[in-house]
Order: C-alpha cells, then sequence, then structure tokens
C-alpha cells in the first residue's frame, strides 16, 4: 500500500510557506525525511497523521484519501510526535492498556496486544515503573509501542532520535528496522546518521520543497568523484568560500576540513574524498549540486 503525495502546499497564516509543491511516492520500508530544522518536516508529518489541513494538494494511501477521509487514515496509522506530552505516574502497562482502549482494541485482546507490544520495544521488564520515570530512550521505545497499537500499516515518527545517547540510539534504531519490513514508517529527522543507518528511500526538505526523492545510494552515485577535502587554516576560510563551491566544513583537532564540490580535480590539495549522505543533505540544502 504505496503512500502517494503530489503537490501538497501550506502557507502559515504567518506568510511562512511550510509546503511548496511537495510531490513523493512512499514505499512500504523505512523512508527518511532529512532536512534541517525549519524545513517544514513536521508540517508534512502532522498533515499526513490528520492533525492539520494542507491548503492545496492531495494524499492517497493505498485507496485512502488522507487527506478527506481523516477517519479511515487514524484506523490505520501510527503517529509519534516530536513532544510526546505529559506521561501521568502510572504503570507503563496501565498507560499502553489505556491507549488500547483509546485505540479501539477490543477487550477480549487488549492484554496479550499490551504485553506483546511491552516485549516487543524491550520494556517487559519495565513494564510496572512509570513512562515518567524512563531515560529518553525507553520513553521513545514506549512510544513505538504505543504508535503500533492496531496493528498500524503506516507509522509516522517525527525526529525520533533527538536527545537520545549513541546506546539508546542503536537500540532504537534495531526496533524501527524490524518494525520497516512490511509497512510504511516515514521517519522525520535532521540526523543524517539516522536515514543511512535505516532507510532504503529517502528525501531532501528545506524550505518546504523536496530537493531530492529516491535511493540513498543513488544520490551518492551522483556526487561520485565530485567530492574533494582538504584541511585548510581558519584564517583561510574566507578566501576558499570565495574560490570554491564549499559544501559542508567540519573541525578536526581544531582545524577546518572542507569539502567541495568539483566536477574535475580542483588541485591545490584537495584529495578526493569518498562521498556520504553527509554531502548529499549539506549539496542539496546549499543548492550546490
Ligand atoms: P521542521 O519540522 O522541519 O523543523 P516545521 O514543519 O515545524 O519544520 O516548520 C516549517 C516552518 O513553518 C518553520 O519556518 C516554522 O517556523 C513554521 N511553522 C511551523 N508551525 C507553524 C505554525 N503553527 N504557525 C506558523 N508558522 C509555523
Amino acid at each position: 500500500m504505496p503512500l502517494t503525495i503530489r503537490n501538497l502546499s501550506k502557507t502559515y497564516s504567518n506568510g511562512v510557506k511550510a509546503l511548496q509543491d511537495v510531490s513523493l511516492d512512499i514505499p512500504t520500508g523505512m523512508y527518511g525525511l532529512l532536512g534541517p530544522n525549519g524545513a517544514g518536516k513536521s508540517t508534512l508529518m502532522r498533515t499526513l497523521a490528520t492533525l492539520q489541513d494542507a491548503d492545496a494538494g492531495t494524499a492517497t494511501l493505498g485507496d485512502i484519501d488522507v487527506l478527506k477521509d481523516k477517519d479511515a487514515v487514524r484506523r490505520t496509522l501510527g503517529y509519534l510526535p516530536q513532544e510526546f506530552g505529559v506521561y501521568p505516574r502510572i504503570k507503563a502497562v496501565e498507560m499502553l492498556d489505556h491507549l488500547a482502549v483509546l485505540k479501539g482494541i477490543p477487550s477480549g485482546q487488549r492484554k496479550e496486544v499490551v504485553n506483546a507490544l511491552l516485549q516487543r520495544v524491550n520494556l517487559w521488564d519495565h513494564r510496572k515503573k512509570s513512562v515518567s520515570s524512563y531515560s529518553g530512550g525507553m520513553r521513545q521505545r514506549f512510544g513505538i509501542a504505543q504508535a503500533l497499537l492496531g496493528d498500524p500499516k503506516l507509522i509516522i515518527v517525527d525526529e525520533p532520535t533527538a536527545g537520545l545517547d549513541p546506546g539508546e540510539r542503536n537500540r532504537f534504531y534495531n526496533l524501527l528496522s524490524e518494525i520497516g519490513e512490511n509497512v510504511i514508517v516515514i521517519l522525520s529527522t535532521h540526523i543524517v546518521e539516522d536515514v543511512k543507518e535505516l532507510c532504503s528511500n529517502m528525501a531532501v526538505i528545506n524550505d518546504g520543497r523536496v530537493l531530492y526523492a529516491g535511493a540513498p545510494e543513488a544520490a551518492l552515485l551522483q556526487l561520485q568523484g565530485k567530492i574533494w577535502e582538504k584541511a585548510i587554516q581558519k584564517s583561510e576560510m574566507e578566501d576558499y568560500q570565495q574560490r570554491y563551491q564549499i559544501i559542508s566544513s567540519k573541525l578536526v583537532a581544531g582545524k577546518p576540513i572542507i569539502h567541495i564540490f568539483s566536477e574535475t580535480d580542483p588541485a591545490e590539495g584537495f584529495k578526493r574524498a569518498e562521498a556520504g549522505l553527509e554531502d548529499v543533505f549539506f549539496a542539496r540544502i546549499n543548492g550546490v549540486a
């Protein structure tokens, strides 16, 4: 059941164009929506999750009209918002049971469903603690458990790894990649690593526009052989900025290492660098490639 988005636009009342003619084809599997803060990711996620309306455009999930038939979407949607809100001080197992009631899961099945989900997200041993006492990683796994209630075919997770430490992030990646095998999982993130680890397809968006959509490998292939790097002095930065198309710069041991885009060998001590998804991201959002 693919998700087809066509010409979606949204302008907020303050004039911000959060989505500008967005069209995407999202197949089953993990789909990365990559963009810097303010790119329009949450606006798109919230629109698909039927929480707000677009001004124009369409979205269809199989034969469901996502923008019009909101009840049908909600029946098949799992959503983990950026801010999951305040948790009451009740046991996680009770909280999930309560959410299962809201989701309409029949009482005869509820206990089994809730227990299976707690095991699946590896929180079984912590089921009697309150979610308010959980670590960031545990909260996100609980968030996934609630998003999985009712066997959704479309799962939307908005910036799920922000604030997780590396160990928690890895556990969360493993969980998501298991889930993404048979359903659509849209993962919105500003963290390139998230997409690199998990997603077979992706879109890069900025200023409400789609700058790239396709497989990460295809994007990498387009840059192959055209990314060059050099360690420079901080004082040389301005000069290099004027002479080259700098994609990104990062400090290594206090010294800037710059990546530039060039079809041909720029010489001057530049070495060819292997293109990474980071380069794709910065090249696209800086309008270089
Ligand atoms: P992202 O999730 O990629 O950070 P958002 O969709 O949250 O991006 O925001 C896109 C743009 O729309 C930003 O410029 C943001 O400030 C603006 N924006 C988001 N929500 C609102 C709102 N309710 N009213 C006005 N502007 C908004």
